[in-house]
């Protein structure tokens, strides 16, 4: 098969960790019998530096041109790059917000994962975290109140701000679609997370999942409440598989999730339209503390690589390849420095690569 890929290797240690991801890709595509077409388009304040502008409309429609993006991560130092003196409309992060907008990626899938080999730096009591976890967190990343109407208002001399909470049915069906779909590949289990003992935004929500729900006979659903979901994460994250929830709950949940991993370098992540198309990238940022030093960890950009293979083109023994090589070299004690402990063999971002793309 030919995979048309567009490539975001954007600022810091993008260039470094797109790198890294592309070599394992094209690993798998030797071995199952490939092509992998990369186009590299420029994003953030490499494209800031070439043409004045984060992103152009022409990287867009490249983009718009592909089966999915794989991107590294944009932006630079917040406090001393020249970027940051510029308009907000023209700093690097305008680039991903335009894109996501671009491409109506309405549905972010974000996988925490917690490694037998890396237990040792989640944060949870050793009772909890010796079961393990892997679970997907699907959010709502158009609607809901971070895109409401809202106001500040002055009311007989009292300030008062006003946000709105909104989601009609097509939003809810069409993330809750998504969500049992990614629950199909995996342990078939959905906790929706929702509000509905006091929103009415939630109550439709959990009426619609509902609704959904009756196409999916093998999937098991739960609904679960916000506030007993925060606790959940912490006490017992292994009954999780699939969590499916609106934009600001699952802001706050897919964070508190990754924390629970403690290794910010393995995030991997996605965001998906309505089609089979999907932007990949890692949960972190661009690193501009570490960048061009070769000792950035790659693997977050690796498994949204995998994420890309399994969500965009449906091929999962080649997903698994690339999830099988990370558990390997984790097994056989390499580590990259931010994930490295005693005993281990600690290798840079370039060796890492190489080493997950010969397990392939
Ligand atoms: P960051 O995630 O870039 O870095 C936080 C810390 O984690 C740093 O110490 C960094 O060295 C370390 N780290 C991150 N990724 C790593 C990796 N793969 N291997 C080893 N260590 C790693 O967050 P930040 O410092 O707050 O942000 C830096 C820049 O990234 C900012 O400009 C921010 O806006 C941008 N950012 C971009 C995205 C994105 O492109 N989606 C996401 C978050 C932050």
């Amino acid at each position: 098969m030919n995979l048309n890929i567009v490539c975001i290797p954007g600022d810091g240690i993008g260039p470094e960790i797109v790198t890294e991801a592309k070599r394992v890709l094209d690993a798998v595509a030797e071995k199952y019998g490939h092509k992998m077409q990369y186009k590299d388009i420029l994003m953030g304040g490499a494209s800031i530096d070439v043409h004045g502008v984060p992103l152009t409309d022409e990287a867009v429609a490249d983009a718009k041109a592909a089966d999915a993006v794989l991107m590294g991560s944009i932006g630079g130092n917040t406090s001393t790059s020249p970027w940051y003196k510029l308009a907000p409309n023209l700093r690097p992060e305008a680039g991903l917000l335009a894109i996501r907008k671009a491409l109506n990626l309405f549905a972010n899938l974000r996988p925490a994962v917690l490694y037998d080999e890396l237990s040792a730096a989640c944060p949870l009591k050793e009772e909890i975290s010796a079961a393990g976890f892997d679970m997907m967190i699907m959010r709502e990343l158009t609607g809901g109140l971070y895109f409401g109407d809202r106001k500040t208002v002055e009311e007989n001399g009292v300030r008062k701000a006003i946000d709105t909470l909104t989601y009609d049915e097509n939003e809810i069906r069409r993330i809750a679609i998504k969500g049992f779909d990614i629950a199909m590949k995996r342990r078939k289990k959905v906790t929706s997370v929702d509000k509905a003992n006091v929103l009415d935004s939630s109550r439709l929500w959990r009426a619609v999942v509902n609704e959904v729900a009756k196409d999916y006979p093998e999937v098991t659903l739960e609904h679960m409440l916000v506030d007993n979901c925060a606790m959940q994460l912490v006490r017992d994250p292994a009954q999780f598989d699939v969590i499916l929830t609106e934009n600001m709950f699952g802001d706050i949940l897919s964070d508190e999730a990754s924390m629970v991993t403690g290794s910010i370098g393995m995030l991997a992540s996605a965001s998906l339209n309505d089609t089979k198309f999907g932007l990949y990238e890692p949960s972190h940022g661009s690193a501009p503390d570490i960048a061009g030093q070769d000792i950035a960890n790659p693997i977050a950009t690796v498994l949204s690589a995998s994420m890309m293979l399994r969500y965009t083109f449906d091929m999962d023994k080649e997903a698994d390849a690339i999830d099988n090589a990370v558990k390997q070299v984790l097994k056989e004690g390499y580590r990259t420095v931010d994930i490295m402990s005693e005993g281990c063999t600690k290798v840079g971002c370039r060796k890492m690569g190489e080493l997950l793309a010969e397990r392939v």
